[in-house]
């Protein structure tokens, strides 16, 4: 049968990694196959049923955050609230086959039961009251709930590709409400519906959905419908195995943009979190959809690791295209310092992003370190910098000024071999050299060879700086 997967998320906050990876994961699903020759949709249903809680910008973010990562969904977002119409007529189907039932019960004496099931330790709340019972005894005035009467005995069972064989006692399972007393319809129902209408076969989630899908098989076996495969996939913990909070990283994908984290980064780091393929660290999308498999989704859960997370983002900022990085390094250096870039800061950038990127965990390190580059002179100079410019600093710098000026060309070999020429002549040592210059230049001590950075910045800026160094030509 063609695989179709869904992404269902409550759109009542950002898109968090959790829910990035239970996303990742059905998208990747869906790839497989479809390159298998298999089917592969990947749907996206919003699951806005809680009016009071979701949000039109939590919906936005979603769609962003889906969109940054590549996980492209099929066809129009679904909103399951505007489906209310078609949970409603499954609800009355049942109702009608005798297979669900209305229950006046009122909730002093849903309370009461409530009371009643804890005393006795029983899982089971619901005592059945209105199960059998003639709808000639209804009570005048009050709207019933709808429930599903579900089988007393014997037991539900998942096959759960991640989870194995899953089973609970139906006697633990009350008769779940499907239509509240105002018409509308519960989530349990909302997501069985949706699921079989929109002919979901693999429901890959969180396992804190995993008691969810009990009840879910019920109904579905209710409605005459075949079940999903599911797959509950372990929940992400924090560093310290505790559950993960905002406090341990559980934050928007848009914070891990901000942050200067690349989309491919996190999808791989994202995918390897609970999944694995070997030993392999470094997966590419190409390889994800060609080995994901449920099969080697872990049964642990996994724990966040922000260290190997910025590791791996380095690895792909030094993979990354030169181009797509100047522009990701621009739209911030404009947005830090606007009215101060240099017109020819694009192109600076775009000529010293090779040793620039060798250098960078996150696009924010890589902003910071490339700035130099950018900013109209006089640059600013850190107080580290400013100490390599005291008198025997600047003296050298004023004697080497003279030698660059007057080197043969105007490239990265021949400044070095000016500046070498230089330093053997005055028995001192090339990095010895190479610090008040950088100073000047980049305003810093650590940036990249100082000799690639004048190459970078051309004859005239390059003097210019050095004169704003020393205080004037
Ligand atoms: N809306 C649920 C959530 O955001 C997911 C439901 C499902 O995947 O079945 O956790």
């Amino acid at each position: 049968m063609p695989v179709v997967t869904r992404f269902a998320p409550s759109p009542t906050g950002f898109l968090h990694i959790g829910g990035a990876r239970t996303a990742l994961y059905n998208w990747l699903f869906a790839q497989h196959h479809a390159r298998h020759g298999d089917g592969g949709t990947f749907l996206l249903r919003i699951e806005d049923t809680d009016r009071a809680r979701s949000t039109q910008a939590a919906v936005d973010a979603i769609y962003d955050g889906l969109s940054w990562l590549g996980l492209d969904w099929d066809g129009d977002a679904i909103s399951q609230f505007e489906r209310a119409d078609q949970h409603r007529a499954a609800a009355e189907r049942l109702l009608a086959e005798g297979k669900a039932y209305k229950c006046y019960c009122s909730p002093d004496e849903l309370s009461a039961m409530r009371e009643a099931a804890r005393a006795e330790g029983r899982k089971r709340m619901y005592d059945g009251t209105w199960r059998d019972r003639d709808p000639s005894e209804a009570p005048a005035g009050v709207d019933p709930v709808i429930r599903l009467k579900a089988p007393q005995d014997g037991e539900t069972v998942i096959e759960d590709l991640v989870q194995g064989r899953v089973t609970v006692a139906n006697e633990q399972l009350d008769d779940m409400v499907l239509l509240r007393a105002d018409g509308t319809p519960t989530y349990m129902l909302a997501v069985v519906v949706d699921d079989h209408d929109m002919g979901v076969t693999h429901v890959i989630r969180g396992d804190d959905h995993l008691t969810n899908a009990f009840r879910q098989t019920q109904l579905y076996l209710a409605l005459g419908w075949e079940t999903p495969v599911f797959a509950h996939i372990p929940l992400i913990h924090g560093a310290d195995g505790a559950k993960m909070s905002k406090r341990h990283g559980a934050l928007g994908v848009e914070t891990y943009r901000d942050d200067g984290f690349l989309p491919e980064a996190l999808c791989n780091y994202l995918l390897r979190l609970g999944w694995s393929h070997g030993d392999d660290e470094i997966i590419s999308t190409e390889q994800a959809i060609e080995w994901f498999g449920l099969d080697s989704v872990g049964k642990s859960p996994a724990r966040f690791d922000l260290a190997k997370l910025t590791n791996l983002n380095g690895h792909y900022i030094r993979e990354a295209d030169d181009g797509r990085l100047v522009d990701l390094v621009m739209e911030r250096l404009e947005q830090a310092h606007p009215g101060k870039l240099a017109k020819e800061a694009r192109d600076r950038l775009f000529k010293g992003m090779a040793g620039l990127k060798e250098r960078a965990k996150t696009i924010s390190e890589l902003t910071e370190n490339s700035s130099f580059y950018a900013i109209q002179r006089p640059i600013e100079m850190t107080e580290k910098a400013a100490g390599h410019l005291g008198p025997e600093g600047s003296a050298l710098l004023r004697d080497l000024r003279p030698v660059f000026a007057d080197a043969e060309s105007w490239s990265d070999e021949a400044l070095m071999a000016a500046a070498k020429n230089f330093a053997e002549a005055g028995g001192i040592k090339l990095g010895a050299v190479a610090q008040p210059v950088r100073a000047a230049l980049t305003g810093n001590t650590v940036s990249p060879s100082v000799f690639e950075i004048m190459d970078v910045l051309g004859r005239e800026e390059t003097l210019g700086r050095i004169d704003d160094a020393l205080g004037g030509p």
